[in-house]
């Protein structure tokens, strides 16, 4: 695996794939790499050839009183690991290499960020978007592979290649979850024993959504009390917000129709945590997606 640190570098290697016509495939991360990461690049490795990585701790999607300082950094690990996965490159760039001085572009996708985790991380979106459009110009993948656990991030990412014209391929790939249903982060690590314990509530909320789907409720006020309910059961949660929303709006609605999300955000002491669950039309019914 080639380890690359500069820009300039990474666009040649991109270049040669390109010239060559290989399908690149790239993971964009943050890094404290876990199987939610993992699942990503074995499914690139199943698509692409070759695999790009990119580890970057974005300042830019950080608020002034986020975790950026602490954010998780264990390079060395998830180098070896990604290595030995058959990744063909890890692109880790600097801060000052990605920002220099003086620089003062935005990449804004309107109404989509202000909303749900837009609204809760102001200016958090437009850190995500100007850093995914900077990386894709560098890498220039043929498809890029991205967790549905940041379901709204996709859909912004999305929106932001038809709006531009990019000719990035956005694959979206399923939650990956501890065996108790707890979703992995990197900012799991955060967690106390009691902490883990009491964040099991947003995956026993959103697999009482599923049941309740399951079983012919399609009324989203209800099934907003049932998931409310389970959450502010559980003392050391506060709710951010919980709310059943259009899968390609991301408005909230007022009965289950067609895609949809159910979201959940959740302050646990200090770690903020999201999750949610895909809900999608099935035979006349509704098969929901943890
Ligand atoms: P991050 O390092 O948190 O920026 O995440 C990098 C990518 O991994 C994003 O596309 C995330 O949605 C994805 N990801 C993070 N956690 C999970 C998970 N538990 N399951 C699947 N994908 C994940």
């Amino acid at each position: 695996m080639e380890i690359v640190h500069t820009i300039q570098w990474m666009k040649e290697l991109a270049k040669d794939a390109l010239v060559n016509e290989r399908a690149l495939g790239f993971v964009p991360t943050m890094g404290a790499l876990h199987e939610g990461h993992f699942s990503l690049v074995r499914e690139a490795k199943r698509k692409c050839s070759p695999v790009v990585v990119s580890i970057f701790v974005n300042p830019k999607q950080f608020g002034p009183s986020e975790d950026l300082k602490k954010y998780p950094r264990t390079f060395e690990a998830d180098r070896d690991a990604l290595a030995s996965l058959g990744v063909d490159v890890l692109f880790a760039p600097t801060p000052e290499e990605m920002y220099p001085a003086g620089f003062s572009t935005s990449v804004s996708v309107k109404g989509l960020s202000d909303r749900w985790e837009g609204r809760a991380r102001p200016g958090h979106f437009d850190g995500v978007t100007t850093v995914v459009l900077k990386l894709f110009e560098i890498v220039q993948p043929r498809v890029a592979f991205f967790g549905r656990k940041d379901a709204q991030q996709a859909r912004l990412v999305r929106q932001m290649v038809s709006d531009l014209n990019l000719s990035t391929e956005i694959e979206l790939c399923p939650i990956v979850r501890e065996p108790d249903g707890l979703a992995l982060s990197s900012r799991n690590v955060y967690l106390s024993s009691d902490d883990r314990r009491a964040a099991l509530a947003i995956s026993r909320a959103l697999d009482a959504c599923r049941k309740s789907i399951s079983s012919g409720e399609w009324d989203v006020a209800r099934l907003l009390t049932t998931m409310r309910g389970i959450l502010e059961a559980e003392p050391r949660l506060t709710i951010d917000y919980a709310e059943i929303v259009d899968a390609d709006s991301f408005e909230p609605v007022r009965v289950i129709r067609g895609n949809c999300y159910a979201l959940i955000a959740v302050k646990v002491g200090t770690t903020r945590l999201i999750d949610n669950a895909y809900i999608e039309p099935e035979g006349g019914a509704f098969r929901v997606v943890l």
